[in-house]
């Protein structure tokens, strides 16, 4: 955390009273060196991730230059997935409490078009979501960005990874030439430089060194199983861990389901999470997490990308993760996948590893990390 105030930066006072009220201290690294930027309406380009406090960096500073008064979309943010996109938006809403009259519309695929258009039609200065529906939106004629005033791009990264990275320069060519842009992603990939050599001329740049990504605050560890004795393994795992609340990633819809029910024929108070659910029960999910009605989601990666439940305890991979984010230790065959954790409120992260390739004991435990590991 930096030496300066919120007070130091210059945001608007409405902006500032609801940081105050949100009980933020001070300003994050990432927001220190964006917030001065952005108000002085330059172009920003972010190299940070989820975790940092990149949401309130570009939030509070762009919410400080709109007119609250003119209900038209005059900040536009593009997510890649709806929950992020709800996130976000919840943010937004946090830090514009103060102001009278603001609305927020999240907008995202897989919902119905009706009340999207019902609340474009009834008007909002913040419009944070998805890029195809987004994009739909624009090509409709139901979302026009004549009074558009900045464009976030946030975890850029991940846009292009699950391929909206079309969508997302299809919009960006539909914004205004005087329109401030930003754009956050925790990697720069060439095809997410050359949007910002063309859409971010001259952008100041912040770097932050993510918290997130330092494997000093997480423990992690490894179990290589027999595929037969997977369920055994974490049920042992969720017993002997002190755990609050935890995610477990799974491959496939079907075995969020399948898994889920396993815990919970064995007492624990789960939920599954994938794309097969509609929206509300989606954010049903994610809220009982929250609030402790549920402990445990067993979710597909992608549905679970970027939730930020402080919650979380435990990260726990029941399969070899497909996901980029994978590191592989370089230890003689068979490769273990550590995840990175993916936020600095999850302080452990465990692995379970089905490998019937293996001739190890049926659970043998192994900790490449040198860190702390269960009583199995
Ligand atoms: P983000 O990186 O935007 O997902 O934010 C991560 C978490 O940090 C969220 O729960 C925010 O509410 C919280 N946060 C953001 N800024 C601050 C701050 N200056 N002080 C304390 N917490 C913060």
């Amino acid at each position: 955390m930096s030496e300066l105030s919120f007070a130091d930066l210059g945001l608007d006072p409405a902006v500032l009273e609801a940081v105050a009220a949100v009980g933020y201290e001070k300003p994050s690294p990432i927001q220190a060196q964006t917030i001065p930027a952005l108000l002085a309406g330059k172009h920003l380009l972010g190299v940070a991730q989820t975790g940092t406090g990149k949401t309130a960096a570009f939030a509070l500073p762009l919410l400080s230059r709109i007119d609250a008064s003119v209900m038209e979309p005059q900040i536009l943010v593009l997510a890649p997935t709806r929950e992020l996109a709800i996130q976000v938006a919840e943010a937004f809403t946090t830090y514009a409490s103060k102001f009278r009259n603001f609305h927020v519309l999240p907008i995202y695929g897989g919902q119905d078009f009706f009340p999207q258009i019902k609340g474009l039609r009834r008007g909002a200065q913040v419009i944070v979501g998805t890029p195809g529906r987004m994009l739909d939106h624009l090509r409709k004629g139901t979302l026009k960005l004549d009074s558009l005033k900045a464009l976030v791009l946030d975890e850029a990264d991940e846009m292009l990874r699950m391929g909206f990275i079309d969508d997302v320069e299809a919009i960006l060519a539909k914004t205004p030439d005087n329109c401030q842009r930003a754009l956050f992603s925790a990697t720069m990939p060439p095809q997410i430089k050359k949007v910002a050599q063309t859409y971010l001329r001259d952008a100041t740049e912040v770097k932050i060194e993510s918290e997130t990504r330092t494997v000093e605050r997480i423990s992690q560890f490894v179990l290589p199983v027999y595929a037969e004795r997977k369920l055994d393994a974490l049920t042992r795992i969720l017993e002997v861990e002190p755990l609050d609340a935890a995610i477990i990633f799974v491959r496939t819809k079907a075995e969020t389901t399948l898994l889920a029910e396993k815990l919970s024929a064995r007492g624990h108070a789960v939920a599954p999470l994938n794309g097969d659910l509609n929206q509300r029960q989606r954010e049903q999910t994610v809220e009982d997490l929250k609030r402790g009605k549920k402990d445990i989601i067993v979710a597909t990666d992608v549905a679970a990308r970027g939730l930020d439940v402080p919650r979380i305890t435990h990260v726990i991979n029941y399969d070899v993760p497909y996901d980029t984010e994978a590191t592989f230790t370089g230890l003689a065959a068979p490769a273990v996948p550590v995840v990175k954790a993916r936020r600095f409120c999850w302080s452990r992260l465990v692995s379970v590893v089905g490998c019937a390739r293996l001739s190890a004991p049926p659970i043998r435990r192994w900790n490449p990390m040198n860190c702390p590991r269960p009583t199995l």
